[in-house]
């Protein structure tokens, strides 16, 4: 639907060397034999992808619920529990689960994803199992003090310390994430606990910020513009796009009113004049980072 309406009628010798390293960064224009492209199957609006990503079922919206809010905004949705390791409290935290999780959303018109808690979660999982879903994503909000802690950035009162070493520490978790697990989506990425949000311009610095970057591209991990916390920058995402990223619209939203708020997302994709091949599609089996890394 998608790419097969950009790309119609392309030679994909004209493509140049740059849109084909986008393409395949997107996981979704390598051309199949015969030259004929795989479409991503999402509603595009006003040429703007039309899908959510980040939508956590449980806490009060259930899978239908979720399925009704999608048709009314016209977006499809991706579905999300929290997975981990057992003993954490994390609603899907084995094979069984996760097939329970994966076969409650068959025929259904939704993307199947899980929310990876902790560093440690494909130790909870086989390959196939999660090879069922149609993408992993994770955030870098568990980010552990010095002892191995979760910090618990995202609570009101919060306190980080001295600025600086606690940005480093925070660049360094979103980087080992990108870097070492077979994730999809990197989730609100850069978002800053309260205590710092007035100083985000200063302290994600052109450094720090390149260093995620790069990090995404290296190893095909879609940035997620995140709607609730409108992350990152559109600083960040400029510099994104012009290294060849690709990225994904989140809600993030915990309530049915906030679901399918894609609205900062769409504010970025126009200004920074996105194109469908630098918009996340999940990727075919096999070809998930769950796959190939
Ligand atoms: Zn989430």
């Amino acid at each position: 639907m998608r790419a097969a309406g950009l790309r119609e009628g392309v030679d994909e010798h004209l493509l140049t060397r740059r849109e084909m390293l986008l393409a395949g960064a997107a996981g979704v224009l390598s051309l199949l034999p015969g030259g004929s492209v795989p479409a991503c199957d999402f509603p595009v609006r006003d040429g703007v992808p039309a899908v959510d990503y980040h939508v956590h079922i449980g806490d009060g919206i259930s899978v239908d619920q979720a399925i009704e809010l999608a048709r009314r905004r016209g977006l499809k949705f991706g579905l999300l529990q929290h997975a981990g390791a057992k003993g954490r409290g994390h609603a899907v935290s084995d094979d069984a689960e996760l097939a329970a999780w994966v076969g409650s959303l068959d025929g259904k018109p939704v993307f199947k994803g899980i929310e990876a808690e902790d560093t440690d979660w494909t130790s909870a999982f086989s390959k196939p199992a999660l090879a069922r879903l149609d993408y992993v994503q994770a955030d870098a909000l568990g980010v552990p003090d010095a002892s191995g802690t979760p910090m618990g950035i995202w609570k009101p009162d919060f306190r980080p310390g001295d600025p600086q070493a606690f940005m480093d520490r925070y660049l360094d978790y979103h980087v080992q994430r990108i870097s070492t697990e077979p994730l999809d989506i990197f989730v609100v990425p850069t978002a800053l606990p309260d205590a710092l949000r007035a100083d985000y311009d200063r302290l994600w610095t052109e450094r720090r910020m390149r260093a995620i970057i790069d990090a995404a591209v290296k190893f095909r991990v879609a940035l997620e513009i995140d709607s609730r916390f409108r992350v990152p920058s559109m600083r960040f995402l400029e510099m994104a796009r012009d290294a060849g990223a690709t990225f994904a619209f989140g809600s993030n939203y915990q309530t049915a009113e906030g679901l399918g708020d894609i609205s900062y997302g769409v504010e970025a994709y126009r200004r920074l004049g996105l194109t469908l091949p630098q918009f996340f599609c999940p990727a075919p089996r096999g070809r998930k980072p769950i796959g190939r890394r």
